[in-house]
């Protein structure tokens, strides 16, 4: 492990399945300096997770939270970082997002029965127990009956995008979603840009709008996929950031936090332009 910061990450506040407590003593254990937890359409798990972190003096734990947006034909996911996350128009908007994810699984849940993959709604519920309700606990509960041996399955077979059982919810456009995270005065970074279609010509508007940066530095990729990416971030003056995205998914192959990361420098970059935002407002 060479990495000492991870800038995105997943615990049971949405659909990770470490607590907010068992992973941070995960990043203490791994040696990583420089943390975000960057959860779904919600900040819930970050006061637990600011309390525990008192035991590791040497962390910082930046407030984060993952949100998903729209934008012709692609998806795109917004980190945002440094939130005042307690802003309660803040936190209205995020419970109206989770709100709609709630109606989307149950539509899910619907179609796979249709399908004769019969789940209890219930158990769907309790996969997901106090957090944001996602795909992935709906793949938790078809695993437990057998329908599907991993996630990837559960994605590729009924739950991905384009997949038999796919439900839309409400999402953000991508530039509805930069602009909540200024209205807290926080910073976005594009989240895993190789998901992205027609990335390079999406990235004007979103720079023009104030993007701080793009994940380079994530969990899958390639040393080959980090340099283009790396070459695309320094076009648009975008701070290289990522991370490991860990869900504690257990997935064969699954990396773990500190296995993928940026440099202490990307951290710096992004302090240094929200310490100028401030002061230029
Ligand atoms: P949702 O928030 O309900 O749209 O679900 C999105 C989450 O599902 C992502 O953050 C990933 O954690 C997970 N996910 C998406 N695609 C896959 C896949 N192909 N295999 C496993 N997990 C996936
Ligand atoms: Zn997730
Ligand atoms: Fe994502
Ligand atoms: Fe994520």
């Amino acid at each position: 492990m060479s990495v000492t910061v991870d800038l995105h990450s997943h615990t049971t506040a949405s659909d990770g399945r470490l607590s907010p407590s068992e992973l941070i003593h995960l990043f203490g254990k791994r040696g990583l300096k420089t943390v975000a937890i960057t959860d779904h359409d919600t900040t819930n798990g970050l006061g637990e997770a600011l309390k525990v972190k008192r035991a590791y003096p040497d962390m910082t734990l930046i407030p984060g939270v993952e949100l998903s947006a729209d934008s012709k034909d692609t998806e795109m996911h917004l980190l945002g970082y440094f939130l005042n996350y307690e802003n309660d128009s803040f936190q209205k908007t995020l419970s109206k997002f989770r709100e709609g994810r709630i109606g989307r699984a149950i539509t899910m849940v619907k179609k796979l029965s249709e399908l004769g993959v019969k789940l209890k709604w219930e158990r769907v519920l309790e996969f997901a127990g106090d957090g944001a309700v996602g795909r992935p606990h709906i793949a938790r509960a078809m695993i437990e009956m057998g329908y599907v041996a991993s996630m990837s399955e559960a994605f590729d077979k009924y739950l991905g995008r384009g997949a038999p059982v796919y439900a839309e919810r409400d999402k953000f456009s991508p530039l509805d979603a930069i602009e909540l995270i200024h209205s807290v005065n926080g910073l976005a970074v594009l989240a895993h840009p190789s998901w992205v279609d027609n990335l390079e010509s999406q990235l004007p508007s979103l720079v023009e709008a104030g993007l701080a940066g793009m994940e380079v530095h994530y969990s899958s990729y390639s040393s080959g996929l980090i340099m283009e990416l790396e070459s695309l971030a320094n076009k648009f003056s975008l701070v290289p950031c990522g991370g490991s995205d860990y869900h504690a998914n257990n997935d064969p192959g699954e990396a773990l936090p500190g296995d993928q990361g940026p440099p202490q420098e990307s951290v710096d970059r992004l302090r240094e332009i929200a310490m100028e935002r401030i002061s230029t407002h």
